[in-house]
């Protein structure tokens, strides 16, 4: 059995609880970050995130799943003072976030040089530190998997063949591009029962998301109150995947920032996302399912059953 850690240490399968499996603590561009530190406010971005965490955890959030990794600004000791003063439990992800290039260090290097990498800060620990990682992440948007991409698909499709854990992808439905994401994970010998094809939400095809599920993966419902798709037609899908038996394969989360460094507060992104928040599941959403008439058990599963399934694969 894989072992799970959280920035605190090791967790147990019943510890996991209530979760969401897609959210970040903090996300900046790192390069910004490592060379004009006086642009940013540590302690109002450390303010925001244990604000953010504490609202969750009122309403019953017992872990966080945050796949902020190289290219968004990971931190786990920020993750971990934040995890401490809030009591969630914050899962740190190790791989790439990227739509397109990786830094020349991995790019002209082996697809196995990069695994190794993953499988250090799974292992080993993070950024010297012996906080694990438990998931492996990877991203690819509209300009679909790029020569560099593909290398970042096959190197974590690798590092979870020798470690067991769970994989979670950044995907853009509008291209389908999960479908080639699957491909390659494919190709490479990857079980399928720990795979999750992130941001599946996004879309409202459901011939698309049918191909996808029934490869035996799980999907993200997982940016409610953001991005391209409304909430009712979030929603409509969503019923209908319900209604169709698989809430046993889907998430829901919210990809909410407790801070991004992308934009400034008057930017069209907040515009167009009047609700983004990282209570909208709880506060709104769940209310508001439970009213439509999806049970409690359904609910449960989304938010908690399928969370141990995914870490824990095939049964
Ligand atoms: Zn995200």
């Amino acid at each position: 059995m894989t072992k799970i850690y959280s920035v605190t240490g090791e967790l147990q399968l019943t510890d996991l609880g209530t979760t969401l499996i897609h959210e970040h603590l903090l996300l900046r561009s790192e390069e910004v970050t490592a060379q004009f530190p006086h642009l940013y406010d540590e302690a109002d971005l450390y303010d925001k995130a244990v604000t953010a965490l504490k609202e969750v955890k009122q309403r019953g959030i017992d872990t966080i799943c945050d796949p902020t990794v190289m290219g968004i600004g990971r931190d786990v000791d920020f993750m971990k003072r934040v995890s401490e003063e809030t009591n969630v439990q914050v899962i740190a992800a190790t791989g790439v976030y990227s739509f397109n290039e990786i830094p020349p260090h991995f790019a002209n290097r082996e697809i196995d040089y990069l695994a190794q990498a993953f499988i250090h800060d799974i292992e080993k620990g993070i950024q010297g530190t012996d906080i694990k990682a438990s998931f492996l992440k990877c991203a690819a948007d509209a300009k679909g998997i790029t020569e560099d991409l593909d290398k970042v698909f096959r190197a974590v499709a690798r590092a979870h063949k020798a470690t067991g854990v769970p994989i979670m992808t950044h995907s853009h439905p509008a291209s389908k591009n999960g479908l080639n994401q699957i491909r390659i994970f494919e190709e490479e010998g990857v079980d399928f029962s720990k795979v999750m094809i992130g941001h599946c939400g996004d879309t409202e095809d459901l011939d698309y998301l049918h191909e996808i599920l029934n490869k035996g993966v799980f999907i993200g419902m997982d940016r409610y109150s953001q991005g391209p798709l409304s909430i009712p037609k979030r929603n409509i899908t969503l019923m209908k995947l319900i209604e169709q038996g698989y809430s046993n394969k889907m998430f829901l989360s919210q990809d909410y920032c407790c801070s991004i460094d992308w934009f400034d507060a008057d930017h069209e992104h907040y515009k167009n996302s009047p609700e983004w928040s990282i209570t909208y599941l709880t506060d709104k959403l769940i209310p508001a399912l439970l009213e439509k008439g999806v049970s409690q058990g359904d609910i449960d599963l989304m938010m908690k059953h399928n969370v141990i399934d995914w870490f824990t694969g095939q049964k």
